[in-house]
């Protein structure tokens, strides 16, 4: 047929760039023409379909398509498609086709081009025991940026604060604090150039939270969340929400105006014994906020984790500052996942919020007291 014998001589060149630009989807219905779906087979069902026609007797011909093999003047379709608009070259007119090429094309363009950001890396890693040793999972990383839609641009930053042979007591919190602040800002600058900075980290509590707040001012900040299982344990296991929060208050009787305890029973229950064994002496007023479902994966999306700090600010914090103007102290008992221990760091108001002090929990001290948090601090 004579319509193959000029299909056959668009160049090679020009038929690739016409299989990236239609992203290998016929321009028309949007099917995909390089495999059969039903059976997953590759297949080529693909059409190059001139819209000024080769020959003079074609649809569409015009003289003032001088040169039919461009990219401008083609089109990838499925047969059923290139059948329809060739038979009916009065409905779908050269404008026609070309509007829909153009839409199409700009349509596939825009998800790749914009809406895939490039993101560098923040890998903050500290110590979880005395003891372990947290296994490089580096490689695992960038993967996972990808299957959210953006891309590792090559930057990549790392944060440790292995201080080795200490035990973790206030000592071992105030270095590691300093630690932090310095290489933080010694990167800062750079952050501020990455289009978007993907944050993972593995460390104590009351550090992940001091990253947090180290980080609050950038605007670019994703956090991930470390599962135990999967063969991308750092991805989000779903897009959907998995989970709902709620803020109860424990102890109303208030023996000091001046200091308030907030426990976060979400990844595990924290039984307020435990917390009141560290005040023997004092009863101070007590907020939880609790996972419906508490578990390791009790946040396993990111709505997940911005419906939490939703609740964490408007039902907690802003509660406690209205209900209880003289303030001074928070103290946060916490047993939570990573991505919204960072969270809360990040949502930290510092011309607003008073003092955060951080308790650590450990297997045989329980909470120790490891690090505030205040004003630019
Ligand atoms: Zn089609």
């Amino acid at each position: 047929m004579e319509e193959k014998s000029y299909s056959r001589n668009i160049p090679v060149i020009i038929q690739n760039a016409l299989w990236a630009i239609s992203a290998g989807r016929c321009e028309i219905c949007g099917k995909k023409i390089y495999i059969e779906e039903k059976t997953n087979t590759l297949v080529n069902l693909a059409q190059k379909a001139h819209i000024h026609a080769f020959s003079q007797q074609g649809p569409r011909y015009s003289k003032s398509q001088s040169n039919p093999h461009v990219l401008d003047n083609l089109m990838l379709l499925c047969m059923e498609d290139h059948k329809l608009i060739d038979d009916h070259p009065d409905l779908y007119t050269a404008e026609i086709l070309k509007k829909q090429k153009s839409e199409f094309e700009a349509k596939v363009s825009a998800v790749v081009d914009t809406q895939r950001s490039k993101s560098s890396i923040l890998f903050f890693r500290g110590g979880i025991t005395e003891h372990d040793t947290i296994k490089q999972e580096l490689s695992e990383l960038s993967p996972v940026l990808l299957n959210n839609g953006d891309f590792f641009n090559g930057k990549y930053y790392s944060i440790l604060v292995d201080i080795l042979g200490i035990p973790h007591d206030e000592v071992y919190f105030s270095i590691a604090k300093q630690t932090i602040k310095k290489q933080i800002n010694e990167i800062k600058p750079s952050l501020k150039d990455s289009g978007c900075v993907s944050v993972f980290g593995l460390a104590p509590s009351p550090l992940l939270v001091y990253l947090g707040f180290l980080l609050n001012d950038e605007s670019n900040i994703k956090v991930y969340q470390r599962f135990r299982e999967g063969t991308l344990k750092w991805d989000w296991k779903t897009e959907n929400q998995t989970n709902e929060f709620l803020v109860e208050q424990l102890i109303l009787r208030v023996d000091s105006e001046n200091e308030v305890n907030i426990i976060l029973s979400i990844s595990a229950e924290i039984a307020y014994e435990r917390v009141k064994g560290k005040q023997p002496n004092h009863t101070l007023p007590t907020f939880v906020i609790r996972a419906k479902r508490q578990a390791f994966d009790a946040v396993s999306s990111e709505i997940d984790a911005d419906i939490f700090i939703k609740k964490f600010r408007e039902n907690l914090i802003e509660k406690i500052r209205i209900e209880f103007p003289n303030v001074k102290v928070i103290n946060f008992f916490m047993a939570a996942p990573v991505s919204i221990l960072i969270k809360i760091g990040m949502n930290y108001q510092k011309n607003v919020d008073v003092e955060w002090r951080l308790f650590d929990q450990q297997q045989k001290l329980g909470f120790i007291n490891a690090l505030s948090i205040k004003g630019d601090d």
